[in-house]
Order: C-alpha cells, then structure tokens, then sequence
C-alpha cells in the first residue's frame, strides 16, 4: 500500500482481548512450526478463534504442516487469510510464485510483518501465534516493536547443546521486556518399537535446563508447559497437512501438545 500511512496492529491496542504468542527457538529443525501448527489446531478445536502468521519468512513452512493450499483473497484494501483446520493463516509463500525463495533484508521483513499483522483480516481473535524463524534476528525485534504484549513461547530440545542457544534466544525478552510464557521440550525420547523402553535420541534435561536459566535471566518464573515424545504420527502429520492433535488425539505426542495447548 505504496504511499499510506501504515495501519494500526489491532493486537498491540490497550484493551486487545487477544492473546499473542511468539514461538521461538535457538535452532532449526527442533519442531518449531509443528509444535506451532499443533498448538493452534488444537485451540481450534476446543472452540478458540485462532490466527497463526507465519513469521518464518525464509523457512516458511506452516501452511503445509497445517494443509491450507487455499490462497489468500483481496477486500477492498484488506487481505482475507484462507483457513484449515479451523485456523486462520497467512504465510508469505502465499505469495511469492512456486517454491521461490525470499531474499530480502531487514527492513523488508518488519514491512511484510507489519502488513501481515495489520492489512490481513483477522476478525476478533482469541489467540494469534507467531512462527519466528529460529535465533535472535530481525524479526524478533519487529515482533516486540510491533507486539510488545506478545508472549515468548521457546521451543527446544533435550540437548544440552541446543538448549544453551535457546536460552539465548529466549533471553531476548529481557532487551525488549516481553514475558516468557514457558519452554516446551520436544523431541524428547522415542518410545522403542521393540521393547516400549524410552530411547533418549537427544539427550535429557534441556527443557528444565531452559526454564531454569531463563527464570534466572528474567526474573520471572518460567515454568516448563510439557514434554513431547519423537512421533513418527507427528512428522507425518506434519507432512500430509493434518495435525496429530487431530488426528491422533491421544497418542503420546498428540496429547502431550493437547495438555501444553490448554495452559495457554
Ligand atoms: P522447526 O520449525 O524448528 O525448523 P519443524 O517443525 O519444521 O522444525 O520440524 C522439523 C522436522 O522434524 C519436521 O519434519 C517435523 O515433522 C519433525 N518433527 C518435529 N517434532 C517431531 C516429533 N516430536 N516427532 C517426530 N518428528 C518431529
């Protein structure tokens, strides 16, 4: 909207009646957007109106995982974002032709947020979660100008190598005064086929190790919201664009993300 003055972000108005979570993580690869994705099916499904951005802007992925292929239309000077799954979404590869990449810096980014959180249509929301690329980049610091009241949701694995680097990704909140809602550990041992004994993949202990650093860091408690088991339900879910909240709802992963859903 070349020459406009920018709209307001209704979400970041004294008196929002929307909760906003940021999902952020150290690493990539450790189930941001699935956790994400899951999350906001899940709300969903208990009734909540929910809107998921995807802020992911060069590893977007959340339409996908959330199987909406629907596009995003234009009213009058609003863009109307497709739904799945009872979920609101809007992704900027709905908007860049084919499997192109984005090569954009900066300023670009805050611009595409900024237009993401105040031209798209959302209605009234009872949750917006943002999928943040992982690490401390750009659009971390446009999401706190542009939504101080948003709430940090850091996703990590057990490892403890991991875990450092989302701890510093969470510590971000103390530079731009946000809140930490919780850690979520995932990926968090894998039941063997064999023999149901837990297998720990990637290690234990990272996710308290996370919520005890950033408590220390905030001053705030962060509490640790669930643990989700590697599920081979979740990944494909992920893959075929159904959630496993919903279409497992009470396997090991399924309910762990339905319990870490309604702390929220
Ligand atoms: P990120 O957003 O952090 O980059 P993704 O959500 O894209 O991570 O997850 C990376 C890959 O790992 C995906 O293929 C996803 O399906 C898979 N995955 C994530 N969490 C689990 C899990 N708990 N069990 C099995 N596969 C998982």
């Amino acid at each position: 909207r070349g020459g406009t003055a920018e709209r307001e972000v209704p979400f970041a108005k004294p008196g929002s009646l929307t909760r906003v979570y940021a999902v952020a993580s150290g690493k990539g690869g450790v189930g941001k957007s699935s956790v994400t994705v899951n999350l906001a099916a899940a709300m969903a499904a208990d009734g909540l109106k929910v809107g998921v951005v995807d802020a992911d802007i060069y590893g977007h992925s959340v339409p996908r995982m959330l199987g909406a292929d629907g596009k995003p239309t234009q009213v009058e000077n609003m863009i109307m974002p497709p739904s799945a799954n009872g979920v609101k979404v809007i992704s900027i590869g709905m908007f860049t032709p084919g499997n192109a990449p984005v090569v954009w810096r900066g300023p670009m980014l805050h611009r595409a947020l900024q237009q993401f959180l105040a031209d798209v249509y959302w209605g009234d929301l009872d949750v917006l979660l943002l999928d943040l690329p992982p690490g401390t980049g750009d659009i971390a610091i446009s999401v706190a100008q542009l939504v101080p009241n948003a709430e940090i949701l850091v996703v990590t694995t057990p490892q403890q190598a991991a875990a450092e680097v989302a701890e510093r990704a969470g510590s971000i909140a103390v530079q731009t005064h946000q809140k930490i809602v919780g850690v979520v550990e995932n990926m968090s041992g894998m039941p063997c086929p064999h023999c149901d004994e837990m297998v720990d993949v990637f290690g234990t202990g990272g996710g308290q190790r996370v919520a005890e650093g950033l408590t220390k860091t905030t001053g705030a408690n962060v509490p640790v919201l669930g643990s989700i088991p590697i599920d081979v339900r979740l990944r494909e879910g992920g893959d075929e664009g159904k959630p496993v909240v919903l279409t497992d709802p009470d396997s090991p992963a399924g309910s762990a993300l339905r319990s870490i859903a309604g702390k929220l």
